[in-house]
């Protein structure tokens, strides 16, 4: 064991070494949705996933705080035994209806929802088809099942078809899954041509809306709601703790024999339920999503922005705009670097290093906020652009960004 971690440690001590250690920073105190103070200094948040901007949304932390005032600060207990109260039920409800769905699950995380969901649905004997640039959550619960993993290449309905042909003969359950935007490149899936693919092969699926849900769609419903394809994705995963600024996960469904994954699904059985303040303040959030449709024109103006000013500058960029956008990197070396110094400059970013990413590619990754002003996010290209120049990587002139 201590092999394995001297191993990992002096990996560790090797990323470190151009400056601070990317895995283990520590923010002194947040401003807000927008900037933090990062040892003693301030800086541009430009990686939080706080899509809408609600960590700091004044009805939000009302509700919260009442809730602790009713509640208390925990449930101190599972969803099956002691830790359900009447705004986890409340907030199941809120969802179903913010979804359209019959039925909504809360768990503690939206990492327990893909493990006690995906290990609940696919087990021995079944197949579960993974995009191969599938998030650790999905992967993860693939392996809590005990499924036979088939992973496709990503994107990619052709390869996804072919191998759903070659399992056509084996008994067993068939689950894709898929996800609405993935985490690192931020990319949508092609999600018209799969449900062609899911509908030739009788299989079921599910689509993680995680980085979707308060994106995309007219209502902010996902990216099944904006390919208008619902009806036929049978499991809708997400999370609470991205553009409902808060934490928990949620599975919701139609169908109601899958009410019994209640107590099927051991990440939602055997853990402490979410305390009163956050519940409270996802229900809250939930409203503020439906209420305000312009914060995610907000959102996806200020992507295109980030994208379109970074793309000028002549960085290549990782994918179509988003609010997600990435920088591939050419060694983990210079991703270092860059990362650190775009720290020192005051602008935050995600450091992603293999096997986390695409293909293990290190990548700087962005994530915008729709409570960014046009002028944050000037500053934030001419940052990056300037320090892009330095190391080599932007090649367009810096008074275009500037
Ligand atoms: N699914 C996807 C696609 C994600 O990107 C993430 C988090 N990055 C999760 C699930 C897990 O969500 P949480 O962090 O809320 O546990």
């Amino acid at each position: 064991m201590l092999a394995k971690l001297r191993a990992l440690r002096s990996e560790l001590a090797m990323v470190s070494a151009a400056g601070r250690n990317p895995f283990g920073v520590t923010f002194d105190s947040i401003l807000s949705a927008t900037e933090a103070i990062l040892d003693g200094k301030r800086v541009l948040l430009l990686g939080t996933n706080n899509y809408l901007g609600l960590t700091f949304d004044q009805d939000c932390i009302d509700s919260a705080v009442t809730a602790t005032m009713a509640h208390g600060t925990g449930t101190t207990g599972s969803r099956i035994a002691n830790g359900t109260y009447g705004g986890h039920a409340a907030l199941e409800q809120r969802l179903a209806r913010f979804l359209g769905r019959r039925h909504a699950m809360v768990f503690t995380t939206g990492y327990q929802a893909n493990l006690g969901t995906l290990s609940a649905l696919a087990g021995r004997g079944d197949h579960l088809l993974l995009d191969a640039d599938s998030h650790a959550s999905i992967y993860d619960g693939a392996k809590l099942g005990n499924a036979q993993v088939t992973r496709f290449r990503h994107n990619d309905p052709d390869d996804l078809r072919r191998r759903l042909r070659l399992l056509a003969d084996q008994p067993g359950e068939k689950l894709i899954v898929l996800e609405g935007i993935y985490s690192m490149l931020g990319d949508t899936a092609p999600l018209r041509e799969m449900v062609e693919v899911k509908r030739e092969a009788s299989a079921w699926l599910l689509v993680d809306e995680a980085h979707s849900l308060g994106v995309l769609g007219a209502h902010g419903r996902g990216l099944a709601e904006a390919d208008g394809v619902e009806a036929d994705v049978d499991f809708v995963v997400g999370t609470f703790s991205k553009s409902l600024g808060a934490i928990g996960g949620f599975c919701a469904f139609d169908l109601d024999d899958f009410g019994a994954l209640r107590v099927a699904a051991r990440a939602y059985m055997f853990t402490a339920s979410l305390p009163p303040s956050i519940v409270a303040s996802v229900i809250q959030a939930i409203e503020a999503m439906e209420a305000q449709p312009q914060l995610r024109d907000s959102l996806r103006r200020n992507g295109q922005h980030l994208h379109a000013g970074l793309a000028a500058a002549g960085f290549v960029l990782g994918a179509m705009p988003s609010p997600i956008v990435s920088l591939p990197m050419p060694d983990r070396e210079t991703a270092i670097r860059f990362w650190n110094q775009l720290l020192d400059a005051g602008v935050y970013t995600n450091l992603a290093l293999g096997p986390a990413t695409p293909g293990g590619r290190p990548l700087l990754r962005m994530s915008v906020s729709a409570a960014l002003t046009p002028e944050q996010i000037d500053t934030a290209i001419a940052v990056i652009t300037r320090t892009g120049q330095l190391l080599g990587l932007a090649t367009a002139g810096l008074a275009a960004a500037e």
